[in-house]
């Protein structure tokens, strides 16, 4: 095995890690209601969540709505 093929290997391993991380990673990140609790997003940044209905995005400052 010479350097390119090591490279490409590597690389593609590197992508596909990324790839996963990107669709499941990020869905552990959501949180889930499990004990029936309401969760508060924010329209523009949907992983700004919060149980409290007068809460505001950290990011635009936004006031989160209800997310069914
Ligand atoms: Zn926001």
């Amino acid at each position: 095995m010479d350097t390119a093929e090591i490279f490409v290997t590597v690389g593609g391993m590197a992508l596909i890690g990324f790839v996963l991380w990107f669709f499941f990673g990020q869905r552990e990140e959501t949180p889930v209601a499990a004990n029936g609790a309401v969760i508060y997003a924010c329209p523009m940044h949907s992983w700004i969540t919060s149980t409290d209905p007068a809460a505001t995005c950290s990011i635009c400052g936004m006031k989160l709505v209800r997310r069914d």
